[in-house]
């Protein structure tokens, strides 16, 4: 039971590190929270809880979380302060032992996070003076099993829904399996009930997120495929985007439905992680560039106008300099749209540490700007094809007087001047001509039809 007159009036501030899943589930928690009589504390005020959701994809990442937990609890003395996410899963007791960290909560303890703070909630006075440490909570890999449901509003007018959790690749570089447990995901009924939900508090777009996606079905005997259908026919919803999926599973049918469906818009992530075939059979992913390839042509035949993100890894151990060259050489014959790029980061307990060659820092930078100049190449050619052309965008808030953004279906960034912009564009969908870049080259300028 949940004593939700204890928390009537409290105030709480949130600090979301890594990815969209992370943002999902923050957002739920506030939501509950506020559900509870808790309102989100101002930039300048001392909240009474503190909630830091932490990622641990890199040792930077790591080494973020432990800053963020150090400063929350400085600048609100007395708060609750509670830790979950990745970084708390794989180092529950270094969080723990953090002066001022109330409590540490691992993968599958998240979904009952309300829980486990009411709990605590009740013994603070007494545990704040007993206690120098953090109480922690948190089980092996193996046993994380739990799925906290999540849909949300993010900052702006997407819905994130989480539709999966956790992954059973262990590719070599990877700790995630580690801190999120094996693949698992709800009920397809389950999930579209909770698009209903969006779609009747005024949601227009829903992100699909998740671990690893496409694996979504392991937990209940469905496929995604089944689940993109059913989702399609939900009213009201516009848009469907699909956060990432591992290119071995990207079905050639799937690709094919979302070439003809209603709201699946031509918007494709992929994480493709390296061009080198080589490479790849060090990652331990399940695909090679032939197959990669072939999906990527499949969708540009299906959806010639599909924008296609990648995310690739530089100066991963074993990628000796031909191989990366390789890299370069594949991703530059492809017509993808945009690169996402992220230095190696050696990670405690993965495989690739007994790969011996390894790459030096200085290296790995050079890489990673090689590719990014060859990806803002790219995305400009994508954006100045469309220039002229007629396109639906999805507006977001903006300040008065100030221009307005939005994104096309195939996520090119648009800007509707001062002049053009109105408040009741927010959250509307909107006929546009397309025109030239913006000062600054993040956006076509657009004017309304
Ligand atoms: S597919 Fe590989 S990289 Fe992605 S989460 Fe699973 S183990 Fe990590």
């Amino acid at each position: 039971m949940i004593d939700t007159a204890a928390f009537q009036g409290k105030t709480a501030k949130f600090y979301t590190l890594g990815c969209k899943l992370n943002f999902s589930e923050t957002s739920t928690f506030a939501r509950t929270l506020y559900n509870m009589g808790v309102r989100e504390a101002k930039k300048t005020e001392q909240a009474d809880i503190c909630l830091i959701n932490t990622c641990s994809v890199t040792e930077v990442a790591d080494h973020k979380c432990r800053q963020i937990i150090h400063r929350m609890v400085r600048q609100n003395p007395g708060a609750f302060v509670i830790v979950t996410g990745c970084y708390a899963q794989l180092e529950s007791a270094t969080v723990a032992k953090i002066e001022g960290v109330d409590l540490v909560l691992g993968s599958n303890e998240k979904a009952d996070l309300v829980q486990y703070l009411s709990d605590a909630w009740n013994k603070v006075d007494s545990a704040k003076e007993e206690a120098q440490e953090g109480e922690y909570h948190s089980v092996k890999t193996k046993d994380i099993k739990s799925f906290q449901a999540s849909c949300s509003r993010g900052n702006r007018t997407r819905y994130f829904l989480k539709v999966q959790d956790g992954c059973n690749y262990f590719c070599t570089y990877c700790t995630i399996p580690f801190a999120r447990g094996f693949s698992r995901n709800p009920t397809i009924q389950s999930l579209v009930a909770q698009a209903e939900e969006a779609a009747k508090e005024g949601g227009k777009e829903i992100v699909l997120t998740g671990v690893n996606i496409g694996d979504f079905g392991k937990t209940t005997g469905e496929s995604f495929l089944d689940l993109v259908k059913a989702l399609d026919k939900v009213e009201g919803i516009q848009r469907y985007r699909i956060s990432s999926l591992e290119p071995d599973l990207i079905d050639d049918d799937l690709i094919a439905y979302c070439a003809e469906s209603r709201a699946f818009v031509p918007h494709f992530h992929i994480p493709l992680q390296s061009g080198s075939d080589e490479v790849l059979k060090l990652m331990h992913r399940r695909y090679d560039t032939q197959l990669f390839a072939h999906k990527i042509r499949l969708i540009k035949e299906k959806m010639p106008k599909a924008f296609i993100g990648v995310d690739v890894m530089v100066g991963s151990r074993g990628e000796r300099p031909e191989y990366f060259e390789d890299c370069y050489n594949f991703l530059n014959s492809l017509p993808i749209t945009q690169l996402h790029v992220f230095p190696y980061s050696e990670r405690p307990g993965t495989a690739a540490l007994s790969i011996p060659y390894v790459v030096d820092d200085r290296e790995k930078k050079h890489r990673a700007h090689k590719l990014l100049k060859l990806s803002d190449e790219k995305t400009r050619a994508f954006y100045a094809e469309h220039i002229g052309q007629e396109a639906n965008v999805l507006f977001e808030k903006a300040a008065r007087g100030k221009a307005m953004h939005g994104f096309t279906d195939n996520y090119i960034r648009v800007e509707l001047s001062p002049a053009q912009a109105k408040e009741e564009y927010d959250n509307q969908i909107l006929r546009v001509r397309l025109g030239e870049f913006n000062f600054d080259q993040s956006s076509l300028k657009a004017d309304l039809l």
